[in-house]
């Protein structure tokens, strides 16, 4: 696909390049808070699965704003480096293991989060069923580290997927939360699956001991998703963000050029470092793909070469 047309494909890939974004998701973020007015207040902040930054870069640019940019605080976490942003500690970490709840934790020196994002997305296979699952646990792995860092009163935002077992996810945050609203923004597609958690006033039960366990891993819970019924089925409202003045994103724009201006290609604001798809790149264009030698034997070559 040439480099014009993939900028006339989706409005708000374009848009993010304009403005700076380092990815359209950036966003869904905004959309979600002119919905929910999320940024009110918050001085402590933590965003899940940041890579490559542009919830975190909402965060920093409208929070910096609002309040006295030093008493800001920010921490972004995802397994992949990201490049720095300014008012943003990164933690490379895993957000399932309890180590990285501490780090976070350390950095607010004992105080609480007031906002806890994740818009974290395992990557996706095309086997639903599979991908819905994952997504689950990654939730799960959010909320759990949330119920560890968030203040009582404090808001989470996060993806989930609305398959067939979200029921059984919505039954869960309402434990923790008063108030939970599936939100779908504007700027996130029709066509998929994703929709984002709006949980509002983080009560947790009495005597909560926050940990990371996940039912989803237990074995033994032996519980039919489908069939929970009575009080046990939540069904959380869900909401649109967003008129119908905002872009469509499953729409085609024309690309709205100046017409005497020549059309100018804009690079991504941030291009990935160190992508998993670096070394892929790195055997396609030096044509090592087609070597007869067994593919072990290429690789070890190539990492050599690459001298990772
Ligand atoms: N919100 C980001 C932004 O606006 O730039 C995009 C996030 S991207 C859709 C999903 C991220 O989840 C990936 O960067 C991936 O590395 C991260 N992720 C997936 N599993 C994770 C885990 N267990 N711990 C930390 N990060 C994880």
């Amino acid at each position: 696909m040439g480099r014009s047309s993939k900028d006339k494909r989706d409005i708000y890939y374009r848009l993010a390049k304009e403005e700076g974004w380092r990815a359209r998701s950036a966003f869904k973020l905004l959309h979600l808070d002119e919905e929910f007015n999320l940024f009110k207040g918050v001085r402590r902040a933590v965003d899940l699965c940041a890579a490559p930054g542009s919830w975190s870069q909402v965060l920093s640019r409208k929070l910096r704003v609002k309040e006295s940019s030093e008493e800001v605080k920010i921490v972004a976490v995802d397994l992949q480096a990201m490049a720095p942003l300014p008012g943003v500690t990164q933690i490379q970490g895993d957000i399932t293991k309890i180590s990285t709840a501490q780090e976070i934790i350390r950095h607010f020196e004992g105080q609480a989060a007031d906002l806890v994002v994740c818009d974290g997305a395992p990557d996706v296979t095309g086997l639903h069923d599979v991908d819905e699952y994952i997504q689950a646990q990654l939730l799960l792995a959010a909320l759990n580290i949330t119920s560890h860092v968030l203040k009582p009163g404090g808001n989470f935002v996060a993806k989930i997927f609305r398959g067939k077992d979200v029921t059984l996810l919505y039954s869960q945050l309402k434990i923790f939360f008063s108030m939970v609203t599936c939100a779908k923004p504007r700027s996130s597609r029709n066509s998929s699956i994703e929709a984002f958690v709006v949980c509002q006033n983080y009560s947790p039960p009495e005597g909560y001991v926050p940990n990371m366990s996940n039912p989803l891993l237990d074995h033994s819970y032996d519980v039919d998703f489908n069939q929970l019924e009575g009080p046990n089925r939540v069904i959380v409202p869900f909401l649109a963000c967003g008129d119908l003045s905002a872009f469509d994103s499953d729409r085609t724009y024309p690309l709205q050029l100046d017409s005497e201006k020549e059309y100018e290609y804009l690079p991504p604001t941030q291009p990935p470092i160190r992508p998993p798809y670096q070394q892929a790149c790195h055997l396609r264009k030096n044509n090592l793909l087609a070597k007869e030698d067994s593919p072990s034997a290429l690789l070890d070559d190539s990492l050599s070469t690459m001298n990772l």
